[in-house]
């Protein structure tokens, strides 16, 4: 039999007016907003766990959340995620940040390591808090489609295939997978041989209990340790852009394999591995093409439609805002991305898709739908002037303050002038 017909019909289990799919930390965010606003919620995660590559991905690290001289740019939901890790889990934020904005300039930049397994148990109840419905272990595979809107989405779990009905739909599955699989036009990136492990050691317990700090007992093990930018890729190795199973696979079995080799010959009763990613560290596989795509040639640009303002996390003063446009597409009026697969070029999709800006792009898209609801009009088409209100009102930075903006605005980024490498991705 070379080809089966699939039959089958569903009736609509539960209808929401938001459904988030994906609980990363874009997508949790999503949903305690878009609950925050007296909306039904529900958030659809195909893990056993919220966090997505933040937790799941063992990436626990929240990149600088200011402009490298002591002025916070990223506030909203991620400010008070990153106090809410550092009360349970470890707390590495530098002193300077301990109590808030220092105030004195400072180069130290405002980071936090977290703890990636007490996070996700925080994110657990910051969703059930919120009154959000979750389903743990399901999988959201493709939207129900009337035309271009969106009427629900099929879920695949221990249930069996559902259908859950919804009014808006946001897409933070980090690939773009429902939209994508939805017929929405979506833009495929590149990812290098990158995995990364946790491990314990004899040493590095011995510095964690001298130093009565159970954070200093983590240390990691590689796979393929090329970094964002692909230096060292190796030549037999291809680069992936994550989007089919056999592609995944391969990566995972390459990394997999490098990491036990590597562990092989050194002493067993000195070393353990204590987690191994349980999501591929993809960074880039895909994005919507939004209505607009954020550009590293759009640093200090105002946009009118401003979402909020995020900074580069390697370069000091770079600081860009997001058009609501990186999270929609005109033609379809219902979905929404935000996170990881929101729209961006090059470094400009780097710069966007880091855990803060991926938080609060999530909160943007909640609002953006709540909003889309209430005023019964597109998701492109809400009232911006009232959106930002809402932002602002949770404390997010919409437009970054023109005192930020330095005179010099050469950005030299992996060795190129950042104009000279806009639009091809590193
Ligand atoms: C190697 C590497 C290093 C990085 N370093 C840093 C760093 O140091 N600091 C930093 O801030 N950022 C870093 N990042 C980026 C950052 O981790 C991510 O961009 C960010 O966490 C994305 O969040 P998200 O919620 O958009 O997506 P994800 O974290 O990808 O979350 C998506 C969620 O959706 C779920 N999901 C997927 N498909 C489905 C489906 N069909 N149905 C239901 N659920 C689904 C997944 O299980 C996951 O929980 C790094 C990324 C990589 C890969």
């Amino acid at each position: 039999m070379d080809t089966i017909t699939l039959t089958k019909k569903l009736t609509m289990k539960k209808q929401y007016d938001v459904i988030v799919c994906g609980g990363g930390v874009a997508g949790v965010a999503a949903a305690v907003t878009a609950a925050g606003e007296g909306h039904s919620v529900l958030i659809l995660e195909k893990s056993n766990i919220l966090g997505g590559l933040a937790t799941l991905g063992l990436i626990n690290l929240f990149v600088p959340m200011c402009n490298g001289r002591g002025k916070q740019i990223i506030f909203g939901l991620c400010e008070k995620w990153v106090r809410l890790s550092a009360e349970v889990g470890f707390d590495t934020i530098p002193e300077e940040w301990k109590n808030g904005e220092p105030k004195e300039p400072t180069n130290v930049r405002y980071i936090q390591r977290f703890s990636p397994d007490i996070f996700a148990l925080q994110l657990t109840e910051e969703i059930v808090k919120s009154g959000a419905d979750i389903l743990f272990d399901c999988i959201a595979c493709e939207p129900v489609m009337e035309g271009k809107t969106c009427k629900g989405v099929i879920t695949e779990s221990k249930s069996g295939t559902e259908y859950y009905g919804c009014k808006m739909l946001i897409d933070v599955t980090g690939d773009c997978d429902v939209l994508r699989h939805g017929g929405v036009p979506v833009v495929p990136g590149e990812n290098f041989f990158t995995y990364m492990a946790k491990m314990i050691t004899l040493e590095s317990c011995e510095r964690a209990v001298k130093e009565k700090n159970i954070y200093r007992a983590f240390t990691g093990i590689s796979g393929g340790g090329v970094n964002l930018f692909g230096d060292n890729q190796p030549e037999n190795v291809p680069k992936w852009s994550g989007l089919t199973v056999e592609e995944v696979t391969d990566y995972l079995v390459r990394n997999q394999l490098l990491v036990l080799k590597r562990l092989k010959g050194t002493d067993r009763f000195a070393r353990e591995i204590t987690h191994l990613p349980f999501m591929p560290q993809f960074r880039t596989t895909c994005r919507l093409d939004g209505d607009y795509a954020l550009k590293v040639s759009d640093a200090y640009k105002h946009f009118d439609d401003s979402i909020c303002a995020i900074n580069d996390f390697e370069h000091r003063d770079h600081l860009f805002e997001v058009p609501l446009r990186c999270i929609t597409r005109k033609d379809y009026p219902n979905m929404l991305t935000a996170g990881r697969s929101a729209s961006g070029e090059g470094y400009g999709w780097d710069v966007l898709r880091v855990i803060p800006p991926a938080i609060i792009t999530g909160q943007a898209a909640a609002h953006t739908a709540c909003m889309a609801l209430r005023d019964k009009v597109n998701a492109a088409d809400v009232n911006i002037t009232n959106l930002q209100k809402k932002l602002e009102n949770d404390d997010i930075m919409v437009h970054f303050p023109d005192e930020y903006v330095p005179e010099d605005k050469t950005v030299v980024i992996h060795g190129k002038n950042a104009v000279e490498i806009d639009g091809g991705h590193m």
